[in-house]
Parts: C-alpha cells; sequence; structure tokens
C-alpha cells in the first residue's frame, strides 16, 4: 500500500537482538556461533554430532497454488508464520534460500520477505552473505577448469568432447554467456570447444549442497558428480578427474548454515539457494536438522507451487533428510486465483492489468479449482494443508469469503494472515490453525518408492500429482532413461522441470487443467545432488536480463548506504 515504507526502509528501521541472545534460542552456545561480520554468523555443524535430546520440533513447509509471475509470498508467510509463532511462545525457527543476485539486479528486487515480515540483515542477506554462493561458483568452475585441463594434457580419460554436461556458473544474469566458445588462441590456450554458462542457482554444486547431511557425505556426493562420457558411453565424474578433494575444501564454510533473524528477533537459518525449475528449490538439509533439535517449529519454503516445490520437498528433500513433515502451509492470493480464472494475464516487470484489482468474487471462484487441486497434491502426501489467504490491502473481504468457502466445503483449515503490513500480528490466526494441524498425527507417504524404474516415476509424478492423462516421452530420452538404467542411475528420485506458472507443462492453460500429456523432451542425470531431471519445456538456466534491470535503480548513497533494492 502507499502508506507502507519500503522493505528496505522498515529492515534499516529495526533493532536487532544480539546474535548470541537469538542463537540461544535455537539451544545454540556462543561457541557454536562463528561471527561472520555484525549481525551473521555460520553455525558450527558439530552441533549436529551432540547426542541428540530426543526433542524434535514440528516441521512445516510453506508452498503455494500456482504463482503468478510476482510471487504469491511464501517467503513472507514463511516469516510471519515464524514470527506469529514466537507471539505464541513457541520456539520457532523459519529457514529459508538465500537470494541469488542474479534476479537481485534483474527483475525481483529484494528477496527477504517484505514489509513487517523480513529477514535481517537485509542487505546482507540480498548480497553476499556470507560468500556461499561464491564458494559454489569457484568450486563449480573449478571442475570445468580440470575438465579443460584434462582435454588439453591429452585426455587419459578418453573424454568424449562432444558428450561433456558440466558447464560454468556465474551468478550474474547474462544471456551473452549461454553459449560460449572456450579454448580460442594458441596451442597452450587449450582444446576449441563449444560450452556455455549456468546462473550459479542453477549448478548442481548448489543442489548438491543443499542435500549434503555432512562433511563425508558432500565429498561423496562431489565424487559422485558426472561430468561427461566417454566415447563408449562411460561415465566420467569428479572423482576420476581427482577434483573433488579440492571443491570440498573451497566448500568447507559453506555447508555450515548461516543465522540472522526475523523482524521480531526471532531466528531464520539461511542457507543455499538452488533453482526451482531445474533442481529441488528448497534450502538445505543440514538447516532444518540443526532447526528441529533446537525449537519447536521449523518454518520452511519450498519454491513455486505444490505441483512442483512440495512434490520435491516430498520425495526428495524429506528423503535425504529422514524428516517427517507435520503440515503444510498452502498460500493463496486472490490475485493469483484471479489470473487462474484465465480472464488476467499477469507479466513480470509490468503493471498490474486494469480491472484486475476491482471487487470480483466471482474471479476469484473461477480460479478456485487451481487452489482444490493443489489441496489435493498436499493431501495425496498423507499431510494436512493449512491455506493461508495472504491478503494484499486491494482485496476485499468478499473475495477472502469465497475462498473460505471452499476450504470449509473440504475440511481444510484456513486463515487470512496480514503478516506483511501488520507483522507476527497479522498471522496469530495463520499459527494458531497451523499448530492445530500439526499437533494431529499424519500420514506422510512418498509417491513413489525409489526402486520404480525412472520412466514409471515420472509418469507417477505427471498422473498422480500434476494430473496428466500420462507422458510422451521423446526418442532421445527414451535412450537417455535407458542409458541411465544401464550406468546405475535408476534407483534416484526424480525432478521434472516444467513451467511453474501452470501445473501443466503449458504456461496458459490455467487452473487445474485435465485432458493433456507431459511431453519430457530431453533428461539429464544430476548424480552428485543425487536425482535425475526431465526437462519438459523449454527450460532457462541463465537469465538474461530485462529491458530495464533493477540494476540501474540501486545505487549507494554519500554515507555507503544502499538504496533501490527493493
Ligand atoms: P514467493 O516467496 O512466493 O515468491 P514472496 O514472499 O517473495 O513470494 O513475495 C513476492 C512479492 O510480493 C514480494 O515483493 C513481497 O514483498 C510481495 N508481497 C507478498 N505478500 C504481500 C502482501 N500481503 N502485501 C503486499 N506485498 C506482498
Ligand atoms: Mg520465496
Amino acid at each position: 500500500s502507499a502508506s507502507l515504507p519500503t522493505d528496505l526502509e522498515i529492515a534499516h528501521a529495526a533493532t536487532l537482538r544480539p546474535l548470541v541472545d537469538v542463537g540461544s534460542d535455537l539451544g545454540l552456545t556462543e561457541d557454536q556461533l562463528e561471527p561472520w561480520g555484525r549481525d551473521v554468523a555460520k553455525i558450527d555443524l558439530a552441533v549436529l554430532d551432540e547426542p541428540d535430546a530426543g526433542h524434535r520440533a514440528k516441521y512445516v513447509v510453506v508452498t503455494a497454488i500456482t504463482p503468478t509471475p510476482l510471487g504469491e509470498g511464501k517467503t513472507t508467510t514463511s516469516v510471519g508464520l515464524a514470527q506469529a509463532l514466537g507471539r505464541l511462545d513457541k520456539r520457532a525457527v523459519v529457514a529459508l534460500r538465500q537470494p541469488s543476485m542474479g534476479p537481485t539486479f534483474g527483475i525481483k528486487g529484494g528477496a527477504a520477505g517484505g514489509g513487517y515480515s523480513q529477514v535481517v540483515p537485509m542487505e546482507r542477506l540480498n548480497l553476499h552473505l556470507t560468500g556461499d554462493f561464491h564458494a559454489v561458483t569457484a568450486a563449480h568452475n573449478l571442475l570445468s577448469a580440470m575438465i579443460d585441463n584434462h582435454l588439453h594434457h591429452g585426455n587419459k580419460l578418453g573424454i568424449d568432447v562432444r558428450n561433456i554436461t558440466w558447464r560454468r556458473v556465474l551468478d550474474v544474469n547474462d544471456r551473452a554467456l549461454r553459449t560460449v566458445i572456450v579454448g580460442i588462441g594458441a596451442r597452450e590456450d587449450g582444446l576449441v570447444r563449444q560450452t556455455g554458462f549456468d546462473i550459479t542457482a542453477a549448478s548442481e554444486v548448489m543442489v548438491l549442497l543443499t542435500l549434503a547431511t555432512s562433511l563425508e557425505d558432500l565429498r561423496l556426493r562431489l565424487g559422485r558428480i558426472v561430468v561427461a562420457y566417454t566415447v563408449e558411453g562411460k561415465s566420467v565424474t569428479a572423482d576420476d578427474l581427482q577434483a573433488a578433494g579440492a571443491m570440498s575444501v573451497i566448500l568447507r564454510d559453506a555447508l555450515k548454515p548461516n543465522l540472522l533473524q526475523t523482524l521480531e528477533g526471532g531466528p531464520a537459518i539461511i542457507h543455499c539457494g538452488p533453482f526451482g525449475n531445474i533442481a529441488t528449490g528448497t534450502s538445505s538439509v543440514i538447516a532444518d536438522l540443526v532447526g528441529v533439535r533446537g525449537s519447536d517449529y521449523v518454518i520452511t519454503e519450498a519454491g513455486f507451487g505444490a505441483d512442483m516445490g512440495a512434490e520435491r520437498f516430498f520425495n526428495v528433500k524429506c528423503r535425504v533428510s529422514g524428516l517427517v513433515p507435520d503440515a503444510a502451509v498452502l498460500v493463496a492470493t486472490v490475485r493469483a486465483l484471479k489470473a487462474h480464472s484465465g480472464r488476467w494475464v499477469i507479466k513480470p516487470g509490468k503493471p498490474l492489468p486494469e480491472g484486475l484489482l476491482a471487487e470480483s468474487p466471482d474471479d476469484v471462484r473461477s480460479g478456485l479449482p487451481n487452489l482444490r487441486k493443489h489441496i489435493e497434491i498436499i493431501q495425496r502426501f498423507g499431510i494436512a494443508p493449512v491455506v493461508a489467504i495472504n491478503a494484499f490491502p486491494t482485496d476485499f473481504d468478499s473475495e477472502h469469503a469465497v475462498i473460505q468457502q471452499l476450504c470449509d466445503e473440504l475440511g481444510v483449515r484456513c486463515a487470512v494472515t496480514t503478516h506483511v503490513a501488520d507483522g507476527g500480528a497479522g498471522a496469530l490466526e495463520l499459527a494458531r490453525v497451523v499448530t492445530e494441524a500439526a499437533e494431529e498425527p499424519n500420514d506422510f507417504r512418498f509417491l513413489y518408492p525409489l526402486e520404480m524404474p525412472l520412466t514409471e516415476k515420472i509418469e507417477t509424478v505427471a498422473r498422480e500429482v500434476y494430473g496428466a492423462d500420462g507422458i510422451d516421452v521423446s526418442p532421445s530420452a527414451a535412450k537417455a532413461l535407458a542409458e541411465y538404467e544401464r550406468l546405475g542411475f535408476g534407483t534416484l528420485p526424480v525432478v521434472i522441470a516444467k513451467t511453474h506458472l501452470s501445473i501443466s507443462s503449458s504456461p496458459s492453460l490455467k487452473g487445474a487443467p485435465t485432458g493433456w500429456r507431459l511431453p519430457v523432451r530431453e533428461v539429464r542425470a544430476a548424480v552428485g545432488a543425487g536425482y535425475v531431471y526431465a526437462i519438459c519445456g523449454d527450460m532457462r538456466t541463465m537469465p538474461g536480463l530485462p529491458k530495464s534491470p533493477n540494476a540501474e535503480r540501486i545505487d549507494l548513497t554519500e554515507d555507503g548506504s544502499i538504496v533501490g533494492l527493493s
């Protein structure tokens, strides 16, 4: 609203608690915190080796209906809910991804929550934080350099130069680097070949870091990364290149989660930031393992809608961590439901369409099939959904009532939350229904057993989560899937990379599309991270900048403070 100060202004006005006190709320002693500049600390991984007191927090995932390009408020709701639980005298910690700097300077601006539900210090969070992203970039590119060096020095492993899957990464949105030719120049400048850059958030090292459960596990996963194939079709790994040891050295500190705080002084663990399209889109397993030991509630976000984020959270992340979720918050907004009516198109970087904000319970009602489908997706995993109506100042009560009515009909808990305008005080009702849901026993189950063949796993997600009639696997994808089974990757879980703007694979299909089939164009193996991913649509792994990037508005004032970050 016009009366609300900017996120940056609110963040600047906050008085921060000493981080030792924040850590102590999470059961951490001063010597378990490694100060990393003012108001940020890394958490010593030794806390995980201490005998467990048997206490385990309730574990709550925050997901959403199909988002618009603007985002529907999962991050703000996660922070607001943790703040509200704190007001109800629960020890609550929010565990979130670190924002990628690429989008910060592109369209998105800051991504530390919003309004009175934010994580602070906001600039530290949105800019380098403790350098974990840079460490991922460095570790990833060291491996790239060692591949090209290996080719230069005779290619003893017999790498097929046309079948190198490992690229390079950078945390800058730079479309000009999507395809590059390396090695041009003199003979000693290396072998000429075509490759390209992805954004650091799309690096397998980034998602691997979120799924590693210890330093030892990190080292093992790095070694298993498949970078290329030989002409005979044998996989070539980071261990074959003897690169994984040095990579794990670069990543040693990055495996430690970062402790910050919410605007209301509760603990916030910020760790890693893998892409939501080709990767899992969640913060780290380690952060959650630290969180559940020392609190009553761990609130964590899973990227995009429940079809993508929650599915991977359940099938991939929870399988690695062994943690069983106790509830899932499903964020819904009036603007997104109106968009799912099919009457409005919301575009990134553009003003909202005229008329979208006019009072229209009918528009909201037309969008409800999308909400209903996401509720069913969560229930399919045996978890109780709680619908959070993330209220915008432009909403009408009549529009919220339509959403509440559906939830009543379905017997699903629901609460309106105003945490962006009101902080934790605005999410008290949500916190109350979340605790109610989390106290109930649940029937959590994975969607598929790991022994199921890869193609069947993809088909199971397509049919049972997305509501597709089936899958159409391209000949090259079918060949790769057969190869992966032969190479022993068949017991990995799957991640399906499709558009987040529809439950289907076509961004223009709104609501809960039926009568469609999922086209599996290509499959790739992230063996180190531990999954196979299927590409179903055009996937950008290196974003570009918009015509007028946010970077044009970000600046330093004379006293060194930052303006324009949000
Ligand atoms: P997500 O995590 O689902 O992508 P965010 O929580 O980052 O979404 O919110 C997306 C954007 O919308 C942010 O700029 C945020 O500040 C803004 N926003 C979210 N909820 C509200 C709200 N209730 N009122 C006003 N702005 C909001
Ligand atoms: Mg978010």
